[in-house]
């Protein structure tokens, strides 16, 4: 096991993610809105998202998951502790 314990999910801070313009957040604010509509979830300030779920969004971005990662850390949308989760792909 990892020394700094097990591996961080990726939680999505929603009203983080509402606040951006859609130019730059629609796709990601469409696919959090099919998940949480998925699970019928709609009460949360958070979303924790499936590694999978990232792996896609990189495609929709034409970008790789670790840069996709880095993107969503500086817009605040995902804090520094996802890095460790995109480590693991
Ligand atoms: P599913 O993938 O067949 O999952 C059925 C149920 O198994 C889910 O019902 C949930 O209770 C549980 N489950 C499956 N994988 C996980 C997991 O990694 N963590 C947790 N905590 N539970 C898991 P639920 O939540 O009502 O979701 C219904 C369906 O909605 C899912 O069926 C899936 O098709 C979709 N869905 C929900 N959340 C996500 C998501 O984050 N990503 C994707 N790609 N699909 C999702
Ligand atoms: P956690 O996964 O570390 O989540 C901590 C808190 O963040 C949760 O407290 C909840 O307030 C919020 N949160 C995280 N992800 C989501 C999300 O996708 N939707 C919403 N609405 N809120 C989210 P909470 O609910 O008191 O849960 C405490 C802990 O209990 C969770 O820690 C987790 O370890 C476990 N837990 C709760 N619900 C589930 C579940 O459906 N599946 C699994 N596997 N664990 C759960
Ligand atoms: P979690 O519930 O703590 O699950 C951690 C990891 O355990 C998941 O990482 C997945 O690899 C595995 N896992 C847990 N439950 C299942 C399951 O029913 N089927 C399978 N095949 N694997 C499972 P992952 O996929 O990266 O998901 C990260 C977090 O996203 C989950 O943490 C949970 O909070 C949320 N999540 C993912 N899918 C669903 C879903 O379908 N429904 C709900 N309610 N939450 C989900």
């Amino acid at each position: 096991p990892s020394p700094l314990g097990p591996t961080p999910k990726l939680v999505i801070d929603l009203e983080r993610l509402a606040a951006l313009p859609k130019e730059k957040a629609g796709a990601l604010a469409r696919y959090a809105a099919t998940i949480q509509s998925q699970r019928g979830d709609y009460n949360g300030k958070v979303l924790s998202i499936r590694q999978e779920d990232l792996r896609s969004l990189a495609v929709i971005y034409d970008k790789s998951p670790s840069e996709l990662t880095e993107e969503l850390i500086s817009w605040g949308v995902l804090d520094a502790e996802a890095r460790r989760a995109v480590e693991t792909f």
